[in-house]
């Protein structure tokens, strides 16, 4: 089916998203048309805005629209941990349970020798340089129970046990292949409670 330009050119955005196949794109696409254009103006701006002004914190690389994020300015955080976990997402998760108080560090993403994707593609460096200069006594590892997520893991202990730090991961809680982010409140909160040095 051959359509307009603009409208072609919407459903090639939205078919860009995960998950979003060309039907759907051609549907949100008609739909967004029949939008009013107050609803679209604003759609437009928050798209734009999201990507600009939204960034990366320099101490944790939490997504953040201000650097240091909200948890790393907080005085009140207990600066002795650090739980490490895959994405924002995590992060979000983590303290929607409100049980852990200390800071994050975020890797953007997971050693995965499959696809070759190994430790200095990811946030991991800043970790390292982090943990020189901190008061950390405890790193505990939160990535999801995939390979990809033990890879990190087995990784992660074996830079850090050196350094005499004690590194403790998530309890066995979540089910394997689960997604952190997915996790219901009780799983991750008994996960957090009964962690396990690693
Ligand atoms: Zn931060």
């Amino acid at each position: 089916m051959l359509y307009p330009t603009p409208i072609a050119k919407l459903i090639d955005s939205y078919s860009k998203l995960p998950g979003i196949g060309i039907k759907t794109a051609t549907r949100l696409a008609f739909y967004t048309i029949g939008m009013s254009d107050e609803d679209v103006n604003d759609f437009a701006k928050n798209l734009l805005s999201a990507k600009r002004e939204l960034t990366y914190c320099s101490q944790c690389g939490n997504l953040t629209d201000e650097d240091p994020c909200a948890i790393c300015a907080d005085e009140s955080r207990d600066r002795t941990t650090i739980l490490i976990v895959e994405d924002s997402r995590d992060v979000s998760a983590m303290e929607n349970i409100q049980e852990y108080h200390g800071l994050y560090h975020v890797l953007q993403g997971l050693i995965s020798p499959m696809n070759g994707i190994g430790p200095d593609d990811i946030n991991l460096k800043s970790l390292i340089s982090r943990l020189m200069e901190s008061d950390v006594t405890e790193v505990i590892i939160a990535t999801n129970a995939t390979a990809d997520g033990e890879a990190t893991a087995m990784y992660i202990s074996r830079v850090l046990k050196p350094a005499g730090i004690k590194v403790t991961r998530l309890a066995r809680g979540l089910a394997v292949g689960a997604d952190i982010e997915y996790a219901d409140e009780l799983t991750l909160l008994r996960a957090i409670q009964n962690r396990t040095e690693l």
